[in-house]
Formats: C-alpha cells, sequence, structure tokens
C-alpha cells in the first residue's frame, strides 16, 4: 500500500502515518518529491485493515494498493519518475539521454586513457570499464581486477567522467566501492539474492542488468531487493535476452525497455553491444532504444577491436563511436516522452 500524504503536508502528520504504519506491522519507506511525500508500507504480515484506516489521518491525501508483486519500484510509488546521480551526472525522468561508453574489458593503461579521452571527446557521459569479467569459458580473459580499478580511478581523474565496472562477489563491493562511482550488476548475477542484498547497503548507484532469460517481473522483482534494503539509486539496463535467434548473440527487447518505464520510476537504459553482438547494429539500436524511452545508452569502445580481449565483435572504434554519436538524438524525441503522464 501507498499513503499519499496532502501538498504541504506537514513533517508531523508524516511521522504519524510512519509509526501508524510500523505498528500495523510494515515497514514504511519515504519518497519525498518536489511537492508532495509518499509514505510505501511494505511487507506481508500486517494489519491491511489499519493501513486502509490512514485514509482518515491529518494529512493523508489517499491510500491506494499496489497490485504489482514488486512494490517500491513501481510507477505508482513516484508516477514523475526519478533521476539517479552518478557523480555529476544526471538519469532519468526527461533528462537528456547519457551515453556510458568503453572498453568491455580493461587491458592496459593505454588502450583504457586512449579510450576514456575519444569517447569523452565524442560526448559520452560516463566511462564504462570491466576490471573483474563474467566469463563463459574459464579459459578466456578474466579482467585485470584491481589493477584495472586504479586505472578506472586515473582516467576519472583525467577526463572528469564517472566509471562503472561491474561488481561480481560481494567481497569485492568494498574495493569496488572506493574507486568506482556506480557499481554494475551483470546479467548472470540479476538474481543473485546475497550480491543484492549486499549492493542494497552501499551508498553508491547500481546499474542492474535483466538476466538474459529473466522477465520483465523478474527483473523489477529483483530492483526490489535493491530499494528495499536501502538503496534507491537504482538504474535498469536492457542488454538482450536468449531468444531462438542465432545470428544474434541476444535478442535486444526494446518492448522491455518502453514497458519497464512504464511499470517502474526508475531510470531504464539500453545496452546495444551485447544486446547484439554485432558492431554493425550498435548505431540503429541504440537510435531506436532513444525512440522508445531509454534514459541511456551503454556502449562497447575499443581503439582496435580487432584486438581486443572480450567482445571485439560488437566494439566500434572510436572513429566509429565519434560518428555514430553525431547521429544520436540526445535530447529525447517527442516520440519517447510521449507515454509519460499517461498519454497513450
Ligand atoms: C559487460 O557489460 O561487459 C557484460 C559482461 O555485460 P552482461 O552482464 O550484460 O553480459
Ligand atoms: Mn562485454
Amino acid at each position: 500500500m501507498i499513503v499519499n500524504m496532502k501538498d504541504g503536508a506537514t513533517e508531523e502528520q508524516i511521522e504519524h502515518v510512519i509509526e501508524r504504519i510500523r505498528e500495523a506491522g510494515y515497514q514504511a519507506h519515504i519518497t519525498r518529491g518536489v511537492e508532495r511525500t509518499i509514505v510505501a508500507a511494505v511487507g506481508s504480515n500486517g494489519r491491511r485493515h489499519e493501513l486502509e484506516a490512514l485514509q482518515a489521518a491529518p494529512g493523508v491525501d489517499n491510500v491506494v494498493a499496489i497490485a504489482q508483486p514488486y512494490k517500491l519500484v513501481s510507477r505508482q510509488v513516484r508516477p514523475g519518475g526519478t533521476v539517479v546521480k552518478v557523480g555529476g551526472v544526471r538519469i532519468g525522468n526527461g533528462e537528456p539521454v547519457v551515453v556510458i561508453a568503453g572498453p568491455c574489458s580493461v587491458e592496459s593503461r593505454e588502450q583504457l586513457l586512449t579510450t576514456a579521452r575519444a569517447v569523452k571527446s565524442a560526448g559520452a557521459r560516463m566511462l564504462r570499464g570491466g576490471a573483474y569479467k563474467p566469463r563463459t569459458s574459464p579459459y578466456d580473459f578474466q579482467g585485470l581486477g584491481q589493477e584495472a580499478l586504479d586505472l578506472l580511478a586515473e582516467a576519472r581523474r583525467e577526463t572528469g567522467l564517472p566509471v562503472v565496472t561491474e561488481v561480481m562477489s560481494t567481497e569485492d563491493v568494498d574495493t569496488i566501492c572506493e574507486r568506482a562511482d556506480m557499481l554494475q550488476v551483470g546479467a548472470r548475477n540479476m538474481q543473485n539474492f546475497a550480491l543484492l542484498r549486499r549492493l542494497a547497503t552501499i551508498d553508491k548507484p547500481v546499474l542492474l542488468k535483466r538476466g538474459p532469460s529473466a522477465t520483465v517481473k523478474e527483473w523489477l522483482l529483483a530492483a526490489e531487493y535493491l530499494l528495499t534494503g536501502g538503496n534507491p539509486n537504482v538504474v535498469l539496463c536492457e542488454r538482450g535476452i536468449k531468444t531462438f535467434e542465432t545470428e544474434m548473440r541476444n535478442t535486444i527487447d526494446l518492448a522491455a525497455v518502453a514497458l519497464a518505464k512504464e511499470l517502474s520510476h526508475l531510470p531504464v537504459i539500453a545496452d546495444p553491444s551485447h544486446g547484439t553482438g554485432r558492431r554493425s547494429l550498435i548505431a540503429p539500436l541504440s537510435k531506436a532504444a532513444i525512440a522508445v524511452g531509454a534514459d541511456g545508452l551503454i556502449i562497447e569502445v575499443h581503439p582496435n577491436p580487432e584486438r581486443a580481449l572480450s567482445d571485439g565483435p560488437q566494439s566500434l572504434d572510436c572513429r566509429e563511436f565519434q560518428a555514430m554519436m553525431r547521429e544520436l538524438p540526445l535530447q529525447k524525441c517527442a516520440v519517447a516522452v510521449a507515454w509519460r503522464g499517461g498519454a497513450s
């Protein structure tokens, strides 16, 4: 259930509602908007009628049941949408589309710095780079680990671009938090609940990739773990799912981008690199993702894709990235935002 407070409800009235929610056996989560405050009551063992009775409490506008299994993630909690801040970069809720770019894996100082400078000058707003790599084969390059984290921190110092990198294990969370601005949960770990619970306690934003075989509901429930555990700064990322198609590495599901935005207030970005596995499809699918309302893109770029230690076939070189950036409508086009506010 969510309790919508009236515009201008007092702190005392909000506190009273929180107290009553707790007394009824639920957890209370507060979302303070510019105009109004929403208090969500979550939990399964509370006394529902006591929540319904809050309708009559001072300062309360209305009490609404959230039908979906995910609660805090639901757009009903924050109809206007959420902006997640990563360093100085704002993602979501009608902000210009944020392009995150960089190599699949950090391979060397030169490779990373060359890429970081190139993507920055082309207009990327954040830098990506894998330090701990989830590889299908144990014989493939597994990432440079700590060394890569230091290089990412150096690239950020030089370019000013906030950095996102993947965390695969709860053991690495502290080390990565010290050096990165945002932590990525990779597709293979979307339902690693121990990792999600741990990331719920950090004060860094999380980029949550959709699992290759996850439904939209499972993806949103994974995000719910982060929010209910205390981390409201979550960006969802559609990166393609497994289908019967074999010509492409994955099938990027752009309907899921539009749907996730309809169902949730969280920002949603798209990853056409992993979503297709093909360099030639990155520019067209980036444009398509923006057209359906994506709040950002994450793109793999390598100075020499032919020599990349991971994901070369789906990496743009620096010039291809620059050329694509010139064509992208980063100020969202009208069609992308038309559905907001309930427009059909
Ligand atoms: C990546 O971003 O390099 C990566 C491994 O992504 P995913 O988890 O989507 O496969
Ligand atoms: Mn990759």
